[in-house]
């Protein structure tokens, strides 16, 4: 099935909601700059001012990170976004991912390519993959994000923006979930109040997002034989 006016379409966001960009930044720039990791607090604001950072220290370091570190590649995943989006997916969503990484200069091949090999390695599942500043302009019926100016600009266009919490966002009134189980049962509400057809996954079904790997290795995932197209990266169940 493809994409159509029934569809509910879920705009995902990669740092902060799926991919710990603080974290995996947090310690590339502790051995960059030679300091212990717990000089720079994972409880931080949008500006990482707790870091000691101004606005150029933050995209020289940024840019570093991306192009000599290839951090994007080797993001800790935040955990329950894989099997969460898999659900999603398995129930009729689609998933678009809706990333600003290209917004620094000098750095496309490093962001674009990392993100791809990143999104594999981490399992989570997608159809479109947009790297866009203005997230409105992709259409989609939700979003998840960490940004406050996104979750403001979304809103401001009237999408339904979930706030996914971040230390940075708390005071972003609203929508918000607080992890990716909340993410879902928001998702589904919101399915239901658009009168989306879902396709719930009945009990005992495998949902795990390891079926990718399983699926390469050939092993049975216990309910669809390998070589079903439900387990297919790029081609998701239901397509
Ligand atoms: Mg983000």
């Amino acid at each position: 099935m493809g994409l159509s006016d029934e569809s509910f379409v879920l705009g995902v966001d990669l740092d902060g909601v799926c991919a710990d960009y603080t974290l995996g930044f947090r310690d590339f720039c502790a051995e960059r700059l030679g300091r212990d990791p717990e000089s720079f607090p994972l409880d931080r604001s949008w500006d990482f001012r707790e870091w000691g950072f101004d606005d150029a220290m933050f995209e020289e370091m940024h840019h570093a990170a991306i192009v000599e570190g290839r951090l994007l590649a080797d993001l800790p995943v935040i955990e329950g976004a894989a099997d969460a989006l898999w659900r999603l997916s398995d129930a009729g969503v689609w998933i678009r991912i809706v990333t600003h990484r290209l917004y620094v200069n000098w750095s496309h091949h490093a962001a674009a390519s990392d993100t791809v090999a990143w999104l594999d390695r981490a399992r989570i599942p997608y159809r479109d993959l947009c790297f866009v500043g203005a997230k409105a302009d992709v259409g989609a019926d939700a979003y998840i994000d960490d940004a406050p100016h996104n979750v403001a600009a979304l809103r401001r266009s009237g999408r339904h923006a979930i706030c996914f919490t971040q230390p940075y966002n708390t005071q972003v009134t609203g929508l918000r979930a607080d992890n990716w189980a909340e993410v879902e049962e928001i998702v589904y509400d919101l399915m239901v109040a658009k009168g989306t057809p879902t396709a719930p996954q009945l009990p005992g079904f495998d949902s795990g997002a390891d079926r990718l790997e399983r699926r390469a290795t050939g092993e049975s995932t216990g309910t669809d034989g390998p070589g079903t197209m439900s387990d297919a990266s790029g081609s998701q169940p239901g397509e």
